[in-house]
């Protein structure tokens, strides 16, 4: 299995982080994007990357569009072409938390998805209660060819449909899946199928059921694994080796 999004690199895990990872690849993980969030953490993701043979992914998360550099592309270019670096991200519209005004999102989103563009490389997203102005974003600076994953997927089948069909995305699924409310999640994930979903943690965060509320960590991805299989009633060794070879398709350089 392959944890799609992940943040390893986090301070979180600096107390226990080669445990960590040997527990995920005792678990089946067999790589691991490590995610960054502004250009001080991407640096950080690509080293713990280069260290644990992982790939990183490096961007400017909606949370810290505020902060940006003013120019965008001329800071994360440099980065897109270390050793490791298999995205741009994660980069989006957060309007839930709002951390930063909506129109600054919206310029630190287009630059990133022009440096897509420009490198090739593919795009992780995170969109939280912003669909639309998202969606009118992606079809202005979205081209063919462009590949790119909407990271922590937790819409409904339309948005799915919007997402994989108009723009060819993938869903990433994390923990939240297996909680007792996400029946509306687990409806429009078995509307999408399997051929447009990857596996992921965002560990720290959201740990899957049954260890809701701990510190997530890659190995964790095999709760959500599961829970996925049931819901596609697919076998699991099925449902790993779609799930992997769409994560291959998405990251692949
Ligand atoms: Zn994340």
């Amino acid at each position: 299995m392959i944890d799609t999004h992940c943040h390893v690199h986090d301070r979180a895990f600096d107390a226990d982080r080669d445990e960590v990872i040997a527990r995920a690849r005792a678990a089946g993980v067999s790589a691991m994007v490590t995610v960054g969030e502004d250009v001080e953490d991407s640096i950080r993701a690509i080293e713990t990357a280069q260290r644990y043979e992982l790939a990183a992914a490096a961007g400017i998360h909606p949370h810290q569009a505020r902060n940006a550099p003013g120019d965008v592309a001329s800071s994360l270019r440099p980065l897109l072409n270390l050793p490791g670096v298999v995205a741009i991200g994660e980069t989006g519209l957060d309007y839930y938390y709002e951390h930063s005004p909506r129109e600054r999102q919206a310029q630190v989103l287009r630059a990133q998805l022009r440096l897509a563009r420009e490198t090739a490389l593919p795009v992780v997203f995170h969109q939280r209660d912003a669909f639309e102005d998202f969606v009118a974003i992606l079809r202005e600076e979205w081209h063919a060819g462009m590949r790119g994953v909407v990271h922590c997927f937790t819409g409904t089948a339309d948005q799915a449909r919007v997402y994989v069909g108009e723009f060819g995305l993938f869903l990433g699924i994390g923990g939240v899946l297996t909680f007792p409310k996400a029946q509306p999640l687990r409806d429009a994930v078995r509307a999408a199928g399997a051929a447009t979903l990857v596996l992921e943690t965002d560990c720290p965060y959201l740990a899957p059921v049954p260890l809701r509320g701990k510190r997530n960590e890659p190995s964790f991805v095999t709760h959500t694994a599961i829970k996925l299989a049931e819901v596609l009633a697919m076998p699991r060794d099925e449902l790993a080796a779609i799930t992997d070879e769409n994560a291959l398709t998405l990251f692949r350089t």
